[in-house]
């Protein structure tokens, strides 16, 4: 049989590599994930990002936000750490070893400011697992395009189609994108998730997923912030990066689809996709 370039992601697709959770498990050995978000007036990603994390089953989640966010975190997700940026109002610094963090996502409301830009230039160059790279952070790389090369390798990256041609260049239509996506995902050896109504996830393998989940109600600000949040904490737990983003995405249009039957497409809201989260048994 010849073997398709292309797959869905579907229930059965993760049977092979869904971890059961063993009755003696603790904490320590889910991870611990770290979500690098926020700034004035865009705590609410933060807030996102981090509940999401927490609800992917990570073991331990920390939020580095500026230093006016920190009320907003520990009240909101009481259930994680939270370290504080030297600066209120944005991200420059972060005061901990990287290598304390079994998985990092970074970029939901950070904004673009060049303190920003540097540190994360700086994690690209220290940090040698994985990253999630989302939103702003995206904006960074697409404003320093010789950063894509230094990203540590099997790193995910989270874009909407607006975000991709800011990274790969304008494509006039879904084939030409989802051909580009493929080809950089092997260039860069990096994975590339393609957000849209049939979220597309190109693997450095050569390999494309389309998701079968999700509707026209996660169209809502946050919606994105929450799939960083959830393919990060997925990471932590020691997934592939492959797995933690077909599943990450896929779990992520299932809540979608649970909050739509709730609400409907009108109301529902990115906060609901957090409670709507949901592991079903794969088997
Ligand atoms: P963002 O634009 O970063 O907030 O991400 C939006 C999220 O919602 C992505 O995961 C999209 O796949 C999802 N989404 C947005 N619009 C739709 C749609 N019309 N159908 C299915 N999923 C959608
Ligand atoms: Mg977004």
């Amino acid at each position: 049989t010849v073997e398709s370039k292309y797959e869905l992601t579907e229930k059965t697709l993760f049977a092979s590599f869904y971890k059961t959770r063993e009755n003696y498990a603790h904490k320590g050995n889910f991870g611990h994930a770290l979500i690098i978000a926020g700034s004035y007036g865009k705590m609410g990603a933060a807030v996102l990002s981090t509940k999401a994390c927490l609800r992917s089953g990570a073991g331990l989640v920390t939020a580095h936000v500026p230093g006016k966010g920190v009320n907003i975190i520990q009240t909101s997700a009481p259930e994680a750490m939270c370290q504080t940026d030297p600066d209120g109002e944005m991200i420059t610094t972060i005061q901990y070893p990287l290598k304390s963090y079994s998985a990092i996502g970074i970029g939901p409301g950070t904004g673009t400011h060049p303190s920003t830009q540097k540190l994360l230039q700086h994690i690209f160059n220290s940090y040698s697992q994985p990253l999630v790279l989302d939103a702003d952070a995206l904006n960074i790389l697409s404003e320093n395009k010789p950063w894509l090369n230094l990203l540590p390798e099997n790193s995910i990256i989270t874009p909407h189609p607006k975000e991709f041609s800011r990274l790969f260049g304008e494509q006039s239509n879904d084939f030409e994108r989802i051909e580009t996506a493929l080809e950089q995902a092997s260039h860069l050896k990096i994975i590339i998730i393609l957000k849209g109504h049939r979220t597309f996830i190109a693997t450095p393998a050569g390999k494309g997923y389309f998701n079968t989940t999700g509707n026209a109600g996660m169209a809502t600000g946050g919606s994105g912030d929450v799939l960083t949040g959830l393919i990060t904490g997925l990471l932590a737990q020691g997934y592939t990066a492959a797995e933690a983003a077909i599943m990450g995405v896929y779990l992520h249009g299932l809540a979608g689809d649970k909050a739509a039957a709730v609400y409907g497409m009108e109301a529902m809201i990115a906060g609901d996709l957090v409670k709507k989260l949901r592991f079903p048994a794969f088997e």
